[in-house]
């Protein structure tokens, strides 16, 4: 199996941005992302400086997508693998909105349990991905545990963690469901995966 490389990792980030419509904004950059930031932890969503620090978001509208990254792709800062599984997750959120439109960002803001289904889905992707890579299933419960960044209650995290692990048992068979993550995975086994 090819090794993920910088190159290979910029080529996936290139490839998804090209198939979705999307343009990737580094964090640091923006000179709107603080008043985001902001906003954010007003709607008592996430912590700015977590989300500053960490996190990536996606903010879709009818005329642009745009996919904000704590990381430079193929950059040294974050593990090649993560950045993987991120750029399908993010994307996965694009394919959200394409299907359910703008009331879906505006409930995905506001109504805490629509917000953790839908980041469900969309963990999903990172375990579809990091098993297809590495063979290993991500562990649900610390999957669940990092959307405590989301400010989801306790009950909440238990749901989430029920779903994960009945979707560990199929992805540990190498079923893929979500759509970026089989356009991912034919592109990566293109390069020899
Ligand atoms: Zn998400």
């Amino acid at each position: 199996m090819a090794k993920l490389t910088r190159d290979i990792t910029r080529g996936y980030f290139k490839h998804m941005s090209k198939v979705y419509d999307t343009t990737y904004v580094h964090k640091q950059s923006d000179p709107n992302i603080k008043a985001i930031a902001f906003a954010l932890d007003l709607m008592r969503i996430m912590d700015d400086e977590v989300f500053l620090e960490n996190y990536a978001i996606t903010i879709c509208s009818p005329r642009r997508r745009l996919i904000y990254l704590p990381f430079k792709p193929g950059g040294r800062a974050v593990p090649l693998l993560q950045q993987i599984e991120l750029c399908t997750h993010e994307h996965h959120h694009v394919r959200q909105y394409d299907r359910l439109g703008v009331g879906h960002q505006t409930k995905y803001l506001f109504d805490a349990d629509y917000r953790a289904h839908k980041e469900v889905r969309a963990l999903r992707c990172n375990m579809e991905m990091h098993y297809k890579l590495t063979k290993r299933v991500l562990n649900p419960h610390l999957l669940a545990q990092s959307l405590k960044a989301y400010r989801l209650s306790n009950a909440q995290i238990r749901v989430v963690q029920k779903h994960l692990e009945e979707a560990a048992r199929v992805v540990a068979q190498g079923g893929i469901h979500n759509h970026p993550s089989k356009v991912g995975w034919r592109w990566l086994k293109k390069q020899g995966f």
